[in-house]
């Protein structure tokens, strides 16, 4: 029987992978045949943290290809690894999908491809196939890439994306007010990865979400209401999370511990702080601690995330006798089924770096948040927060750069007993999820565009 085949790729970091995956997984639920295209590092990752994945469904595959990387190359090198792949993933990507064609009950009709990959919306041309962007962060943030020839021509950044200006910009009226400091190219890392990134991620994306027939993004119509008015090819199929299914997340490149929700079975109701900074986020050893003491000091339960092992991590030292001193009042894993946790009634408010998958999460679930933003577009998913819809407060950092152990307990303190912005996160949750239903419709709406294809 002939199938419906759709070909899958994200950027290879943990915050895209697992939203698509979930997207994939809507498609396969909808009769459409997915080939799930990682990096052979990442393919690796996902496939040891969950050996079944392959096997989960027929309809479902999951290959690869390789980026390009030597193997002890660091993959946090966010510059290095961009441009690393687009030297030679479109040849290894047109070599897979002319494999995969000579079964011709089999032939890839779709490609969806992850904005920050846009060099495959040049594949897809020259093989003659239909194009389809996801957006894995907030929608304002591809909004912004699309609007990039009108950033130049009005001089708030030059032709290399460097902002001229430190004047906030607004894309529309019903789009939250930038900070161009804040654009997701300007805040990478040193320089020259920031530039790497405008040059092969950013302008890349920008002629992909051009080229392509539909963008499926992430989010919802309720969220970012301005933006998906201003680009109505851009369709909110949001919030993808594995727990409105009552599925499991799938995608992880860790192997989750999930004794942290035995542990948090036993907590009263609203009253465990949950501490967790995504895939990416690096502290240095003074803010480590810092973190580590203020969360003994407010005297509450905490479920904290301290990742281990990824390349480029510090191996992080507790204060003396810390453990012994907080005892079993906080809980410490190197990786948590973070969906399951916000979805937790024993969670209280969400310490968070604001990647955007976080920040779906715990909007979905009405848990407020405590912003921390660590890079890209981090900073501008705070403003949402704070700003726009009032669900959380940000930390500020002393005059060393560091946010002190003082600060954070005093924002802990401040965030738990302020009522309104408990009612805002339960009033956003009511909203993000009733949404959902205009999400459902634009996702069969973007199933029957796919089936047309063929
Ligand atoms: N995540 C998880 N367990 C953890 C920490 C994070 O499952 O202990 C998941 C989280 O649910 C989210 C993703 O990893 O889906 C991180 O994506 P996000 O966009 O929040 O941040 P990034 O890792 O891209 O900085």
């Amino acid at each position: 029987m002939k199938n419906i085949h759709v070909l899958a790729i994200p950027y290879p970091a943990q915050g895209h992978v697992i939203p698509l995956m979930e997207a994939a997984r809507c498609f396969t639920s909808n009769g459409l045949k997915v080939t799930f295209v990682n990096t052979e590092f990442t393919h690796k990752r996902v496939l040891s943290a969950c050996p079944d994945i392959n096997g989960s469904s027929d309809l479902m595959q999951m290959v690869s290809i390789a980026d390009g990387m030597e193997p002890g190359d660091d993959r946090n090198d966010l510059g290095k690894l961009t441009k690393t792949m687009f030297q030679l993933m479109p040849t290894k990507l047109e070599e897979l999908i002319n494999d995969i064609n000579k079964n011709d009950d089999e032939k890839i009709t779709c490609i969806v491809a992850d904005c920050y990959m846009g060099w495959i919306s040049r594949v897809a041309q020259k093989m003659g196939i239909r194009l389809a962007v996801f957006c894995p962060s907030s929608s304002a943030v591809l909004a912004v890439v699309m609007s990039i020839q009108k950033l130049i021509d009005d001089e708030v950044i030059n032709t290399n994306g460097l902002p001229l200006t430190d004047q906030t910009v607004q894309l529309s009226t019903s789009i939250p007010i930038m900070n161009p400091a804040n654009f997701i190219w300007a805040c990478v890392g040193d320089p020259t990865t920031n530039q790497i990134i405008f040059d092969f991620a950013i302008l890349q994306g920008k002629e992909a979400a051009e080229a392509a027939d539909y963008i499926i993004c992430n989010s919802t119509m309720e969220l970012e209401t301005g933006v998906f008015t201003l680009f109505p090819k851009m369709l909110p199929i949001g919030p993808l999370l594995a727990t409105n299914k009552s599925a499991k997340q799938v995608g992880h490149f860790w192997n989750e511990d999930s004794s942290c929700l035995r542990w948090l079975d036993q907590q009263p109701v609203c009253s465990v702080i949950y501490v967790a900074f995504g895939s990416f986020t690096i502290f240095d050893q003074l803010q480590f601690e810092e973190l580590a003491l203020a969360l003994e000091d407010t005297n509450k339960l905490f479920l904290w995330v301290v990742r281990s092992g990824t390349s480029g991590s510090v191996d992080y030292v507790y204060p003396s006798g810390y453990m012994e001193r907080i005892g079993t009042r906080g809980k410490i894993v190197n990786w948590a089924p973070q969906q399951e946790v916000l979805n937790h009634s024993s969670v209280a408010c969400f310490v968070s770096h604001c990647g955007w998958n976080s920040t779906m999460e715990g909007v979905s679930n009405g848990v407020p948040f405590l912003c921390w933003p660590y890079f890209a577009d981090q900073f501008f998913n705070k403003t949402y927060i704070c700003d726009i819809w009032k669900t959380g407060l940000g930390l500020n950092q002393d005059e060393r750069g560091v946010v002190t152990r003082e600060e954070i307990k005093s924002k802990v303190e401040q965030l738990l007993s302020n009522n309104i912005l408990k009612e805002n996160a339960m009033n956003m949750q009511e909203k993000v999820m009733d949404s959902g239903k205009l999400s459902s419709k634009n996702l069969k709406k973007f199933i029957d565009w796919v089936k047309e294809g063929n």
